[in-house]
C-alpha cells in the first residue's frame, strides 16, 4: 500500500475515473482533477470516501498553466506527491487536416500535448531526488493513435499522442537516476464518452470487429494496467510504452 497523493488529471469521468477507484483501493490519496464536470469528480470523491479511502477534487484545465500550478499547490497541502496520471485528454470531430483551424489544433496540443508535459515538470519539482524529493512514477496516456495515425478522423489528436510517446522515453531517461519511474499507456478502443465528445459515440463498438479481440476494451482494463504501472511490482520499467488495446 502506498499512502502518497496520485494526481490524476481529467479524474472525474471514464478511464480518468477508473484509475482514480483503483488507486485508492491500493492506497493512494487521491487528487482528481477535472475540466468543468463538478458533480462527476465529487462523485469520484464520494465513492473513494465511502470505502474509507482520501480524496480531493480540484477544477483543473491542462490547457491552463495557472490552473495546473494551482492543482499541484492543492495537493501539496494534501500530502506528499508519489504519482502523476496524466490522463486528461481531447479528440476533435471527425475531420481531415485540409479541414482543420489552426484554433483546433493549437488546443489539442495545448491540452494533450502542453498540458501533460507542464504537469510532468510540476511534479519532477516535487518528486525528483535532485529537488529533495523522494522519487515517484508518472504515467502518460498515449493511444494507438499514434501507431495508426487516424487518417480521416484525427490526425491532429494521433499527432499530440505520438508527442506523448518520445516526450515518455525521453523524460524517463531524464530522471531515470532520480527515483521517478516514466511510463505510457497505448489503450485501444475503450469504452468512454470521448468518442461521443467527438461527435460519434457510436465509434468505439462500430469499429470494435477490427480490433484482433473482436472487442472494445473497459476503463478498468486501462486503470488496472495502470496502477500496475504505480506500483513497486513495476520497479524496474521506465521510458516504456504498453499497448493495452486487445491486440490493435
Ligand atoms: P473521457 O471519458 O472523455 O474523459 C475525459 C476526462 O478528461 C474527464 O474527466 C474530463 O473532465 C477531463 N478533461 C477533458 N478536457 C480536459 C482539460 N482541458 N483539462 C483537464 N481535464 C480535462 O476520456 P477517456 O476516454 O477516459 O480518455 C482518457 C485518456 O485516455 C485521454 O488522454 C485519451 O486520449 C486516452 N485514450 C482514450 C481512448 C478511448 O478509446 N477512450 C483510447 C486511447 C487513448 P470533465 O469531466 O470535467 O469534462
Amino acid at each position: 500500500m502506498d499512502d502518497r497523493v496520485a494526481i490524476i488529471t481529467g479524474g472525474s469521468r471514464g478511464i480518468g475515473r477508473a484509475t482514480a477507484i483503483a488507486a485508492a483501493n491500493r492506497g493512494f490519496r487521491i487528487c482528481v482533477g477535472y475540466a468543468s464536470n463538478q458533480a462527476a469528480a465529487k462523485s469520484v470523491v464520494s465513492d473513494i470516501e465511502a470505502k474509507n479511502g482520501k480524496a480531493i477534487a480540484v477544477k483543473c484545465d491542462v490547457g491552463n498553466e495557472g490552473d495546473i500550478v494551482a492543482l499541484f499547490r492543492a495537493a501539496d497541502e494534501f500530502g506528499k506527491l508519489g504519482a502523476l496520471i496524466n490522463n486528461a485528454g481531447i479528440v476533435g470531430p471527425t475531420s481531415r487536416v485540409d479541414e482543420m483551424s489552426a484554433e483546433r489544433i493549437q488546443r489539442m496540443m495545448a491540452v494533450n500535448v502542453t498540458g501533460s508535459i507542464l504537469c510532468a515538470r510540476e511534479a519532477v519539482k516535487r518528486m525528483s531526488t535532485r529537488h529533495g524529493g523522494s522519487g515517484g512514477v508518472i504515467i502518460n496516456l498515449s493511444s494507438v493513435a499514434a501507431k495508426l495515425g487516424s487518417p480521416n478522423t484525427y490526425v491532429d489528436y494521433a499527432a499530440s499522442k505520438g508527442a506523448i510517446d518520445s516526450f515518455t522515453i525521453g523524460l524517463g531517461y531524464e530522471v531515470a537516476g532520480e527515483g521517478i519511474r516514466v511510463a505510457a499507456i497505448r489503450p485501444g478502443l475503450i469504452d468512454t464518452e470521448i468518442h461521443a465528445s467527438g461527435g460519434e459515440p457510436d465509434r468505439a463498438q462500430r469499429l470494435s470487429q477490427m480490433v484482433p479481440m473482436k472487442r472494445v476494451g473497459t476503463a478498468d482494463e486501462i486503470a488496472n494496467a495502470i496502477v500496475w504501472l504505480m506500483s513497486e511490482q513495476a520497479s524496474y520499467v521506465t521510458s516504456a510504452i504498453l499497448d493495452v488495446s486487445g491486440g490493435r
